[in-house]
């Protein structure tokens, strides 16, 4: 009975985790996405620990355990959860992701224990085919589990400029090497070839580790977000195997749900980004290589500054304003203020729209998140495919802190190192304010042509510092 009440939790939870998917998918329903799933996980939780007996009719043992790992882990979490600033998001999901993959690495080397203690007992239990699969799923749980969790510290680490991008000469053979040496141990230890399939095991996890390690550390600072995703899936998939392992449906769906979006997720921002996986994976694009490989000597011109005023004026008396917000408006928490000044222009009968681009920021959705925290309206954001065509008739775009998403060279010089990503194109409206602190280049380290363009005019300063000034010059208009 209890069993059969257990398999409709599961599958309850199983549908709340698809519906919050779904509500993921958009701003203005994201926050009862992320809600609904949590409730599925936390029903599912709670009815394996009660209901859950296993196939001998015991309960599950070791509650105080249980439950202390799980006030542990949720006072952490949440109090993780509630100081991370917005700009330290990336980091954050790394850190998260590198625990699931740490889960699925320890099942797997609990479960090895389990079945290997007693060899001989396990040997006569399981036919040649059911012992295979057993021990292919604990192998290939451990592998791409060691693989996330080490490979995610990794990426954390250098988000958070802990460590820096490295790359030495012949990495990428040693590490195809590693991978053929991982291959090797994983059948031996399936196919239980020699008496030392425990040293293989842990030889196992520790290459398993190291190549985690190899995989991550060449690739440039900008593109630790598509790795982060793409790790994400391998914890995806790595927690499906625990699924398979314990015969849990619930946990197999979330895995599966997990690997399919994080792999998506990696490739619409490879599309967003006009770059295939492979180049992500070797291009060392956004490291420490590019600011040298950009093309700051090929720009050459004068720059033109706006004062506050003048800026009040032009916006004040346009039709339309459209604002581009970037990863500097976040660094600024300029979001309160950019809506602020939003809404006082629309009072005075401009039509004020935001542009977004895909990969403004330093995660995907960045730009929708931060500025939903400070109320905007969701059919303001408008997404950069749509907008394109609408700054022909703009008369003034405002960008805040945004640079790589508004170069031109992505569309004209093919010698850069964002040429072919979609831009925003904003030097087709009429006037274009640039608000940044200075000249200096954006995370992939290259000039931006735009900033010498006769249109263009430079209103120097912190975007909070600005715009709220900005804001006070057109209130003193009247
Ligand atoms: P950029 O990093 O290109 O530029 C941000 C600009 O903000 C800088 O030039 C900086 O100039 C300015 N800035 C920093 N702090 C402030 C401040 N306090 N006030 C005002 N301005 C400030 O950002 P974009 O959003 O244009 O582009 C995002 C980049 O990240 C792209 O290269 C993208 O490919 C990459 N990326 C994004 C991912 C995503 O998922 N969103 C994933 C992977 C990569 P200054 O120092 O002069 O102020």
């Amino acid at each position: 009975m209890g069993n059969n009440i257990l398999q409709v939790i599961y599958l309850l939870a199983s549908v709340s985790f698809i519906a919050g998917l779904k509500f993921l998918g958009n701003p203005a329903t994201a926050r009862k996405g992320n809600i609904y799933a949590a409730i599925g996980m936390t029903i599912a939780i709670f009815g394996t620990i009660f209901l859950y007996k296993g196939p001998d009719g015991q309960s599950l043992k070791n509650l105080p355990f249980i439950f202390g790992g799980l006030l542990v882990g949720t006072f952490i979490g949440w109090v993780a959860a509630k100081r991370v600033q917005m700009t330290a998001m990336p980091e954050m999901v790394s850190l998260f992701n590198g625990m699931g993959g740490a889960c699925a690495m320890l099942i797997s080397i609990i479960e090895f224990q389990h079945i290997t203690t007693d060899i001989n007992l396990f040997l006569a239990a399981n036919s040649g085919g059911e012992k295979t699969g057993l021990l292919l799923t604990i192998i290939t749980g451990l592998i791409i589990g060691s693989v996330s969790f080490s490979g995610s510290m990794i990426a954390w680490g250098k988000l958070s400029g802990k460590v820096k991008d490295r790359s030495f000469p012949l990495q990428q053979y040693l590490s195809i090497g590693l991978l053929l040496v991982i291959i090797f141990f994983a059948y031996n230890v399936v196919a239980m070839r020699s008496e030392e399939f425990q040293t293989e095991f842990y030889l196992l996890l520790a290459l398993a580790l190291i190549y985690g390690v190899f995989f991550v550390m060449p690739i440039g600072g900008a593109d630790m977000p598509v790795v982060i995703s793409l790790l994400n899936s391998f914890t995806g998939v790595a927690a499906a195997c625990g699924g398979f392992l314990y015969d849990n449906k619930v946990m197999l769906i979330g895995g599966i749900l997990v690997g399919s979006a994080g792999t998506l997720l990696t490739i619409v921002m490879c599309n967003a980004m006009n770059r295939s996986l492979l180049n992500v994976l070797i291009g060392n694009f956004g490291g420490s290589n590019t600011a040298a490989a950009g093309n700051s000597s090929s720009v050459q011109g004068t720059i033109k500054e706006v004062s506050k005023s003048d800026a009040a004026i032009l916006m004040k008396y346009a039709k339309k304003v459209v604002i581009v917000p970037g990863y500097g408006l976040a660094v600024a928490q300029a979001q309160h203020v950019v809506h602020e000044l939003e809404t006082l222009l629309e009072a005075e009968g401009v039509e004020v729209k935001y542009a977004i681009h895909p990969v403004a920021g330093r995660m995907p959705g960045h730009m929708n998140v931060l500025l939903a925290e400070s109320n905007v309206s969701y059919d303001k954001l408008v997404e950069m495919e749509e907008i394109n065509p609408e700054f022909a008739t703009t008369d003034v775009v405002l960008v805040v802190g945004a640079n790589d998403v508004v170069n031109p060279a992505a569309k004209t010089d093919p010698a850069s190192p964002i040429y072919g990503m979609p831009i925003l194109e904003v030097e087709n409206a009429a006037n274009v304010i640039v608000n940044k602190r200075s000249m200096k280049a954006g995370y992939a380290g290259i000039e931006n042509e735009l900033f010498y363009r006769p249109k263009t005019s430079m209103l120097f300063g912190d975007a909070k510092k600005a715009l709220t000034e900005l804001v006070s010059e057109i209130k003193s208009l009247g």
